[in-house]
């Protein structure tokens, strides 16, 4: 989803470009750091990784960190744009020795396009067919060996032939408090803005956990610092903007308390399941799943059933609505 060349300056350079300034994600950087030295000295091209977890949690740049790494290029694509054959055919035939092909969303691929990178991920070769009716033919072509990265924000979304031909499967967690305030004060140099730990603290607390979201709040509190005159940005800063931009001390927006609400009030606390959700709360259900339950869910404001989500006792506590006797008793 995230095209680098249509990331303004500041955020390309924010991107961290080699293992060792990716902060966080501990496990996955150890066995993706062997992994690539392994590589490099078989100089065979590194196993293919899928990379799962919510948007903005650092996949694309985990991709271009294991070009970098690897000292080889990188191909940017996405699931839904490679619609025939021939478009994932073109970009396979072009690779070079060791080349890491880097497809976002892969999940949104379509059948036909999914099936030509079951022979190019397994052999490196693909078969084309070529012309229509009873005069075509198939002819094989030998790619050169690469590394397929596909990004997806779940895995269970991919199906299995796809997913079994990836040799190392990374799932991203959310960030912790401390790894996010490193991030924003790294992003802080980079933007060439002041700020005092402690609102660095505070603004990785609003973060939900994801890098992408602790780099946007950072870009509106350096908004008002410069207004103000480039002063050093305090908690006190902080706390304004989240006040202006509707985020609460769990870093809730408008649209997760909808959510939370709907589920209370339309659905008497649930289960309901995320068709309905969706419809009731007005965006669409990829979002919901994607989007704003990943994070709810890990936070502990929302539980899954069986038969759909449920609002748990914190997230009546958090909107400060009264929980009916005996909801949760059982607890
Ligand atoms: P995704 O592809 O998972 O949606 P991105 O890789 O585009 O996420 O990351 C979103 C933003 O967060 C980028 O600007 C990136 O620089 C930053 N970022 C992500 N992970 C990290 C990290 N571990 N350390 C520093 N910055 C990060």
């Amino acid at each position: 989803m995230i095209d680098p060349e249509r990331l303004p300056n500041d955020i390309q350079t924010i991107r961290p470009q080699y293992l060792n300034e990716y902060i966080g994600q501990g496990n996955i950087k150890k066995r993706l750091g062997l992994a690539i030295k392994a590589s490099k000295i078989r100089k065979e091209a590194l196993d293919h990784v899928l990379l799962v977890g919510p948007p903005g949690l650092g996949k694309t740049t985990l991709a271009h960190i294991i070009s970098n790494e690897l000292g080889t290029n990188i191909h940017v694509t996405s699931g839904p744009i490679l619609e025939k054959q021939g478009d994932v055919a073109a970009i396979l035939t072009n690779l070079e020795h060791g080349d890491v092909l880097f497809i976002d969303e892969i999940h949104r691929m379509n059948r036909s396009v999914e099936e030509i990178l079951y022979t190019a991920m397994e052999d490196f070769q693909i078969d084309i067919l070529i012309g229509k009716g009873p005069s075509a033919r198939s002819i094989r072509i030998d790619l050169q060996p690469f590394t397929l990265v596909g990004a997806t924000t779940r895995s269970g979304l991919l199906s299995a032939p796809l997913r079994n031909r990836f040799g190392l499967i990374m799932e991203l967690d959310f960030y912790s408090i401390d790894e996010l305030s490193k991030i924003i004060e790294r992003a802080a140099i980079v933007l060439n803005v002041e700020i005092e730990k402690d609102a660095a603290i505070l603004l990785a607390k609003r973060s939900r956990g994801t890098p992408r979201i602790a780099l946007r709040l950072l870009r509106r509190v350096r908004d008002m610092s410069t207004i103000r005159g480039k002063v050093k940005i305090d908690i006190y800063m902080v706390e304004e903007i989240m006040f202006l931009l509707g985020i609460d001390k769990e870093g809730l927006d408008e649209l997760d308390r909808k959510i939370l609400r709907t589920i209370i009030e339309v659905y008497n606390g649930g289960p309901v399941g995320v068709k309905s959700l969706a419809a009731s709360v007005g965006i669409s259900e990829d979002s919901i799943s994607e989007v704003y339950e990943p994070y709810l869910l890990q936070s502990g404001f929302i539980a899954r059933t069986h038969r759909g989500r449920i609002a748990t006792k914190k997230a009546y506590n958090h909107l400060g609505i009264k929980v009916q006797r005996g909801l949760f008793d059982e607890e």
